[in-house]
């Protein structure tokens, strides 16, 4: 979401003549757009600050402007502890970026924006062209949480559940699709609690699916419990709508489960995924997981790693529970730091496993693969197949944007590497 709001960002700014710069040292304004999800993240804005400094000791000060949700979260001790900050913008504030920037440039003075100003915040951007031209683009469909799961920041930091106008989001989609895009990755805090009047998030789907060369729709991040039988229907009859979900269940333990107030039982869990294959026996699976959360006995760790071997995920988050300043499990007794960290480790090391076993069976198998750069080294393209498997070819011809059945010949844990299918002398073969 942050690189979308970045994005978004850009076109704002173009307004008052700024432009994107790839040399910092060039830079009149300086936006840094911070995530605040788990720990450090307050530490890593002043050691950016710390660095920019550092480049900008002989030059005058550019503007630095914090975004996003330490902006949200910490602004007044962001601007309090680091005299270099100008202002502090939070998410549901950026569209009034061109205000301060020039207020700043005419003068110089702490400026603190971080009211929950979600409406207007997309009123102003639905006037204004989504420039962003890659092959898979993203789309805000959706943000903030009702949900309040113990652990997350989300609902103070993005505010509450917001959905934009379906009728916004097909504009939006098809100006994307007209600037190159071939697959959009709808997204949301609970992407699939999205509900604009009477539009459900499948109807949502359904609409954007008939823009004609858009190809593939993802999305991320959906919830347990919104996952709604006409989504699943969705997956059922819209043959965009990619075979891969995301889906976080947190702990394979309902004792946990029901601690991180996340409304959400394994087996109504494993419910979705059973009605899913059901409907689309290709579907694939992704997760998060919270490891060492308050109250987390070796029972409960154990059942998250059941849950794991159970379904195959074919890729895992994971992350040890991190307090965070103003919600609720931050006062809970935590688990013994060595014994979390222990169970993390293994934890990972078991679901790299299942990963790297799925990514060998795919040796020597075909799939269809969507292309969205060149690399640098040249000839060489990188792409997703439809279970956003990183896939990498050789080719003369320049294949970005195009859907190409390969065959994968090697690979590791992290990228597949493939050659096209030759097609009865054709050099090679569009799927
Ligand atoms: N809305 C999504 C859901 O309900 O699962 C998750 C969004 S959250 C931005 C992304 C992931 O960060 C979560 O799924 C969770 O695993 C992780 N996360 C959030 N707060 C955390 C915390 N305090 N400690 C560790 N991980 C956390
Ligand atoms: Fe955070 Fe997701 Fe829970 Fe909302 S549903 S509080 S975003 S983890």
């Amino acid at each position: 979401m942050n690189e979308y709001d970045s994005n978004r960002i850009f076109d704002l700014t173009k307004k008052i003549k700024y432009e994107p710069t790839k040399d910092i040292t060039e830079a009149d304004c300086y936006i840094l757009n911070t995530c605040h999800i788990r720990e450090k993240a307050t530490d890593k804005v002043y050691h950016d600050i710390g660095r920019l400094k550092k480049k900008f000791r002989n030059k005058p000060k550019p503007i630095v402007l914090i975004a996003g949700c330490v902006a949200q979260a910490e602004g007044n001790i962001l601007l309090k502890n680091e005299k270099y900050i100008d202002a502090v913008l939070g998410p549901q504030s950026y569209h009034q970026i061109n205000k301060t920037i020039l207020k700043l440039e005419k003068k110089k003075s702490p400026i603190n924006i971080t009211e929950f100003d979600v409406i207007e915040k997309f009123d102003s951007l639905n006037s204004l062209k989504n420039t962003n031209n890659k092959v898979s683009s993203f789309l805000t469909i959706q943000e903030g949480c009702d949900k309040f799961c113990k652990f997350c920041v989300v609902p103070y930091t993005r505010g509450a559940e917001f959905s934009r106008s379906l009728e916004e989001l097909v504009i939006e989609a098809n100006q994307l699709v007209k600037n190159g895009a071939r697959e959009i990755n709808l997204l949301g805090q609970n992407v699939n609690a999205y509900n604009f009047e009477k539009s459900k998030f499948s109807d949502l789907i359904l609409e954007i699916s008939k823009i004609k060369d858009l190809k593939r729709i993802r999305y991320t991040t959906s919830h347990p419990r919104d996952f709604t039988d006409d989504l699943i229907d969705a997956h059922k009859n819209c043959e965009k709508l990619m075979p891969f979900i995301h889906l976080p269940v947190q702990s394979g333990s309902n004792k946990i489960l029901e601690a991180m107030n996340r409304k959400h039982t394994v087996e109504e869990y494993l419910e979705i995924l059973k009605k899913l294959i059901e409907v689309k026996p290709e579907v694939k699976f992704s997760s998060d997981f919270i490891i060492g959360y308050p109250g987390e006995t070796n029972e409960d760790y154990k059942n998250t790693i059941k849950l794991i071997k159970k379904v195959g995920f074919i890729n895992s988050y994971s992350f040890m529970f991190s307090p965070r300043p103003g919600t609720p499990a931050f006062d809970l007794a935590r688990v013994d730091d060595g014994i979390a960290k222990n169970r993390l480790i293994e934890f990972q090391r078991i679901a790299e496993d299942i990963k790297n076993n799925y990514k060998k069976k795919l040796i020597n198998k075909t799939v269809n693969v969507l292309f969205e750069n060149e690399m640098k080294s040249g000839n060489r393209y990188f792409g997703r197949d439809e279970h956003f498997n990183s896939v990498i070819v050789e080719s003369e011809d320049n294949l970005v944007g195009a859907i190409k059945k390969v065959k994968i010949i090697n690979g590791n844990q992290n990228t597949l590497y493939g050659e096209i299918i030759l097609n009865l002398g054709q050099t090679n073969y569009a799927a």
